[in-house]
């Protein structure tokens, strides 16, 4: 079986020949993958920045947003049958008694760092042909999600963002309550940064939330990423012809930014000008860079004297997988052109080395292993 791996000792990435797995326990599900989307952690783990294989191994097997179809099942597996598409999930449990988080199954806050991730760290992923695994960690997804399904593990990352926000903002009682039956919860400005494809999942998910979206990006309009930010309904503003000052003042009070460009530099502009009582969501992993020069004082006394919260997000626990999978049908309900859109290129597996290495175009590349 052909798999796309890392040795990070040799500074290589290429396609290596495995045995193909079998299942072993009675709860185990046999996958065969069907697509793997890249992303920028792909890249990064291929440039040798991130990524750990799994103890006693030279290599890590790549790949984490990805779509399977059930090929095998073991004697008790009930979550899922023969035939049906799943999104496994990506992080794996630490195995410390005392980690309340991961024996609570929420593994996205793992308090030990001793957690796996099938792809990142220390666990084979998904970019290969055959995958077993624990059927607690299959998500399945409806057919009519065939073409587009590799985009849930991507919005895992808005919907776990928005359940943080919903609880944070359970603080504010009297902005959040619904202003007529049927009308969306949360009628919020939001600004993402980045247009990217969690940029852009996270657009989506905002806009579908009810917040008043604005993207605010890197490139002159007209261009792909604004047309399909407009077409769902939310506001393209160019990041190099506006300044923060001057996106606070388009705005209005920024209630939420939902940052998913990875860039440390305009996200800490942005802190500045982010609004009272605002939620500012980090869900961008930079590369280290040099130290940039940020006015402390004055982010301080705005988190103070405005009741601002920040906070980062990673992965996702199954509740965002399963709010994912709902959310990407009542996307592709309400905006089938865009949803599609996202996705701006298949390849086969042997393009692997210029989707991992090379320059990357588009919005989401996406790596086709069947059919
Ligand atoms: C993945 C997450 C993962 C994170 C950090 C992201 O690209 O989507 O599942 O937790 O990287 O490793």
């Amino acid at each position: 079986m052909r798999s796309v791996a890392v040795v990070p000792g040799k500074h290589e990435v290429r396609l290596i020949e495995q045995e193909a797995p079998r299942i072993g326990g009675a709860h185990d599900v046999k996958l065969r993958m069907l697509e793997v989307g890249v992303c920028g952690t792909d890249r990064e783990i291929c440039a040798f920045d991130y990524g750990t294989p799994p103890p006693g191994s030279d290599h890590l097997v790549i790949g984490h947003e990805s779509l399977g179809e059930v090929i095998e099942v073991g004697a008790k597996v009930s979550r899922v049958k023969l035939g049906d598409l799943v999104v496994p999930m990506v992080r794996r449990p630490c195995r410390h008694e005392y980690c309340v988080a991961c024996r609570s199954g929420r593994q996205d806050f793992c308090f030990t760092g001793d957690f796996r991730e099938r792809g990142i760290k220390q666990a084979h992923g998904f970019m290969t042909e055959l995958v077993v695994d624990h059927e607690e960690y299959m998500n399945p997804v409806p057919a009519e999600l065939r073409e587009i399904a590799v985009l849930v593990e991507p919005l895992t990352i808005a919907e776990k963002a928005l359940e943080q926000v919903r609880q944070v903002q359970q603080r504010l009682p009297w902005v959040c309550a619904r202003p007529s039956p049927g009308a969306p919860e949360y009628r919020h400005r939001a600004v993402v940064i980045g247009a990217g494809p969690v940029g852009l999942l996270g657009a989506m998910a905002l806009v579908n939330a009810g917040f008043e979206t604005a993207v605010y990006s890197r490139g002159a309009k007209p261009n792909p990423k604004a047309a399909l930010v407009e077409s769902i309904g939310g506001r393209y503003l160019d990041a190099e012809r506006m300044s923060v000052d001057e996106l606070a003042e388009e705005v209005g009070n920024i209630d939420l930014v939902y940052e998913a460009a990875g860039a440390s530099q305009v996200a800490f502009e942005a802190m500045k000008v982010f609004g009272t009582n605002g939620i500012f969501a980090f869900t961008g992993v930079p590369g280290r860079k040099a130290p940039i020069e940020v006015d402390t004082d004055l982010v301080m006394r705005n988190l103070v004297l405005k009741n601002q919260v920040v906070f980062g997000t990673v992965n996702a626990g199954r509740v965002a997988f399963e709010d994912a999978i709902g959310d990407l049908g009542t996307f592709h309900r309400r905006w089938p052109d865009a949803v599609r859109a996202l996705i701006t290129g298949r390849f086969p597996l042997d393009a692997y080395r210029d989707l991992l290495l090379g320059k990357q175009g588009g919005i989401k590349n996406v790596l086709r292993l069947a059919s």
